[in-house]
């Protein structure tokens, strides 16, 4: 008999493959505790990024009277950002995106550089759950005691042990749901808003979104984030090659690995004692001997556990270490020989172009920056009617002219029209009395705030066949900075 998957060409599964389950049920990690030089770092940049976290919203700058003294915040509800000195506006909102897109090729370069670095010491989802994961040691033990008392019955003080716990991580994804709400609220404000039961529903929405976020992921999820729900790790791998430096097992001087016996390693055996003390701190659970692996998030603690048994079996430690591919084809391991994987790791094409990039990329948001104006000028012509004919046949092309004055202070604008001599000016705001166009009129507009105006102009009849280009040009009176003009046109009926 022949079957449709002989037919196709395609191998006929086995009953038993056919019945291999698609669902595999999570394989607990208990990462255990590790002391070394990689960890201490790893504490240093972990307290860092959690005070910076923290703290920046309670950083205080003084704008002035009736403005925010928030240093950094993203005020929503007045559509503004405020990062210090900056002031960011709804229409400068590019300003943001240039910053995401110059964070995104730092990224990119230190990726290139040192592998999955940003992954295993500065991500959130590393930062928290080595957070939660203390807070976890703290009550309940190191491995071997979380393991066995995982697996034992259910008494009053597996009980309490793990009830305090989670209220542990609740308080701590609270606060950082809190603090996150800051950014975006002034810190003070909120603080008194939960304390006097008042906070806005908003508040309180994102609070909750955030608590049960960071819970959830720093608590429950861990290294399954890394694995299965981030994208980074799938995409990484593009920008890293021979030279990248990454954590790495040195098979060549481990392998062939072997149980030590009686205290000594047995010639000629490789360093590795196969004593799996590199699996048994791995946040993921992961065997660093496997060679280069998605799960691995690079953040080296395999290193500080397996130098401690290099120690004490008395082997040269780095049988795992941060090298290169390129290091690790030549057997190097010496200080020099690291070294010179850095420079040859620095001076690629990629990372000479990343780097290019970047500062390019970093000088033109400063300059633009420092360069740009304290105001802005739009211009919306009307498209129902394009023009309107007169009594005495002139047209009169109705605008909208839009003012944005980003000082603290009210100023003074002038408003004149070039491009088409014999034209006047209407403002309809100011009782509708014409001018000349190219001599203009003053418009004062409100420190912070965008003035808006209907702007008539009119042209005698017979003058203006279809589309007329012209330049609607505002400078403040106050002086200091270039005129800004806006581009439109004066429409007639078609030549
Ligand atoms: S294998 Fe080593 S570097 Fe990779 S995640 Fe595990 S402990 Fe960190
Ligand atoms: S910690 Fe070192 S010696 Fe022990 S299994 Fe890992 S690589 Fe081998």
């Amino acid at each position: 008999m022949h079957s449709a998957a002989a037919n196709s060409g395609v191998p006929a599964q086995s009953p038993a493959e056919a019945l291999t389950p698609l669902y595999a049920d999570r394989v607990r990690v208990y990462p255990r505790a590790v002391r070394g030089p990689v960890r201490r770092a790893k504490w240093m940049i972990l307290t860092l990024c959690l005070a910076v976290y923290y703290l920046a919203p309670w950083l205080r700058w003084d704008r002035g009277p009736g403005e925010p003294h928030q240093a950094l915040l993203l005020d929503m509800a007045n559509r503004r950002g405020y990062f210090f000195a900056v002031e960011i506006w709804p229409q400068e909102v590019y300003y943001l995106a240039g910053l995401m897109i110059l964070a995104a090729i730092a990224l990119f370069f230190v990726t290139s550089l040192f592998g999955r670095l940003w992954c295993g010491y500065a991500c959130p989802q590393t930062v928290w759950t080595d957070l939660f994961l203390w807070a976890e040691r703290l009550l309940e033990g190191d491995r071997a005691v979380r393991m066995q008392r995982d697996r034992s019955a259910w008494t009053l003080g597996k009980l309490a042990r793990k009830v305090t716990k989670h209220a542990i991580w609740l308080v701590i994804a609270a606060l950082t749901g809190g603090a996150w709400v800051m950014y975006f609220y002034d810190a003070p404000t909120l603080v008194y808003d939960l304390i006097t039961l008042n906070p806005t529903p908003g508040a309180l929405f994102f609070i909750g979104l955030f608590t049960a976020t960071t819970y959830l992921l720093a608590g429950w999820a861990r290294e399954q984030v890394c694995t299965y729900m981030c994208p980074w790790p799938r995409f990484q791998s593009a920008m890293v090659d021979r030279n990248t430096l990454t954590v790495m097992y040195r098979e060549w001087r481990g392998e062939p690995r072997g149980k030590i016996g009686k205290g000594k390693l047995l010639e000629p055996r490789g360093d590795c004692i196969d004593c799996r003390s590199c699996v048994a701190v791995c946040p993921t659970g992961i065997d660093i001997r496997d060679g280069l692996q998605l799960p691995c998030i690079g953040c080296g603690l395999c290193i500080d556990a397996c130098n401690q048994v290099m120690h004490r079996i008395g082997r040269p430690t780095d049988l795992i270490a941060f090298t290169s591919q390129a290091m690790r084809e030549s057997k190097g391991t010496t200080v020099r020989d690291f070294t010179g994987a850095v420079r040859t790791a620095l001076l690629r094409p990629r990372t000479i172009v990343y780097s290019a990039i970047l500062l390019l990329g970093a000088v033109g948001m400063l300059w633009t920056l420092l360069s740009r104006s304290t105001y802005d000028l739009t211009v919306l012509a009307d498209r129902a009617p394009l023009f309107v004919r007169l009594s005495d046949g002139s047209l009169r092309n109705a605008y909208t002219v839009k003012i944005l004055n980003k000082s603290a202070h009210e100023r003074d604008f002038a408003l004149s029209v070039t491009g088409m001599p014999g034209t006047t000016m209407t403002i309809v705001e100011q009782e509708g009395r014409s001018v000349d166009a190219r001599d203009g009129v003053t418009l004062p507009v409100k420190p912070d705030s965008v003035g808006t105006f209907r702007m008539l102009l009119h042209a005698p009849g017979g003058a203006v066949r279809g589309g007329v280009p012209l330049e609607v040009v505002a400078h403040p009176l106050d002086g200091g900075e270039r005129a800004v003009t806006h581009a439109t046109e004066f429409h007639g009926p078609a030549g």
